[in-house]
């Protein structure tokens, strides 16, 4: 089963929706799917206070509610579906989604954004959906008046602490470091809060519980002369150590750096590839904002109208 559009979006976070805004507006009558999880990671965040225009925030669900109605109002066709595979250096570019249906495209943004990490520990999959989550705003619920630990020093667990503190009774921050990495407003926002405890140069080793995570085993200032070993009690485990791009289909394709973040030609959206743009988290291992994602998202659509426009021209030159 084939279909041919002009312009095919993957992906439906801040990037993939303001491709789809900008690319509808010029008439590529584009087609977005919106994979694994739609509407992105910010739809598993707390409140968005830091982007432009919403002076009182806005929460990531409504955000990306929105920006999915302005991009359906100008025409945009937006499809449940995962991209599986692809094949980025045919003409024109092919698509699979589902595992069946195979949509063949000119032009292609790849805005598949990033995913959480874990620390790889077997018990993270022992007790995967028993206490363990990458996802604060997600299952926080469930952990009303209980103890919790947020895993990372970074904005996002700080984040996610802040955010576990207004459930549970108490939340640990478990630090590798002997300091955060978060910007100093969230620094502040945990270290003044008196719900979260800091466990600084501290890892974890492992899980236990019976019935779900009721515990972590640490060690705080693992292999030094006087590390030492101790442990938790905690009803839930959050990591919050970061993001992996999600470019496994485009493997060996496109060229990608070290990390598996799309390589983009500085200051644009463009890939090693023709007619082959990257927007947002899938790009940008540094800034990662939704401002970041819709800027690349509007630089991607008007990237590939350019392209299309010079593909057109050039078909017409052939058929003279
Ligand atoms: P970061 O990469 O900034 O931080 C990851 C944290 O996890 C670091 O403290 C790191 O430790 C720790 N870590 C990584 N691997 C391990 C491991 N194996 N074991 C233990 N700890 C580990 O990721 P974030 O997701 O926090 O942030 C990503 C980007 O998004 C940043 O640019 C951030 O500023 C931004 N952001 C902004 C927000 C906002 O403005 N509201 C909210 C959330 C994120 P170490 O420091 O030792 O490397």
């Amino acid at each position: 089963m084939n279909e041919k559009v002009r312009c095919l979006i993957i992906g439906s976070g801040p990037a993939g929706f303001t491709a789809a805004i900008y690319a509808s507006r010029a008439n590529l009558a584009p087609v977005l799917y919106e994979g694994i999880q739609p509407g992105g990671q910010l739809t598993t965040t707390t409140d968005i206070e830091n982007f432009p225009g919403y002076p009182e925030g806005i929460s990531g669900t409504e955000m990306m509610e929105d920006l999915k109605k302005q991009a359906t109002r100008f025409g945009a066709d937006i499809r449940a579906g995962i991209a599986t595979s692809a094949d980025l250096t045919a003409t024109p570019k092919k698509i699979v989604i589902d595992g069946e249906k195979t949509i063949e495209a000119d032009a292609v943004i790849i805005a598949t954004g990033a995913t959480a990490k874990y620390l790889g520990m077997p018990d993270e999959t022992k007790y995967a959906g028993m206490g363990v989550s990458a996802c604060a705003t997600c299952d926080g619920f469930f952990y009303r008046k209980k103890v919790v630990a947020v895993v990372g020093g970074g904005d996002t667990a700080c984040e996610e602490a802040t955010y576990l503190s207004g459930l549970a009774d108490k939340v640990y921050m478990i630090v590798r470091k002997p300091q955060l990495r978060a910007s100093k407003v969230m620094q502040k926002r945990v270290l003044n809060n008196p719900k979260i405890e800091m466990l600084f140069e501290t890892n974890t080793l492992g899980l236990f519980g019976d019935n779900g995570v009721e515990g972590a085993h640490l060690v705080k200032r693992m292999g030094e002369k006087d590390e030492e070993k101790f442990d938790i009690a905690i009803d839930g485990f959050f990591l919050a150590i970061g993001h992996k791009p999600n470019t496994d289909i485009f493997k060996g394709q496109i060229d990608l750096d070290d990390s598996g973040y799309i390589k983009t030609m500085p200051g644009t959206p463009k890939t090693n590839i023709r007619g082959v743009f990257a927007a947002g988290d899938v790009a940008d291992s540094v800034y990662r904002q939704a401002i970041t994602a819709a800027g690349t998202g509007c630089q991607a659509a008007l990237e590939s109208e350019r392209y299309l426009v010079e593909l057109a021209e050039a078909e017409c030159e052939l058929s003279k």
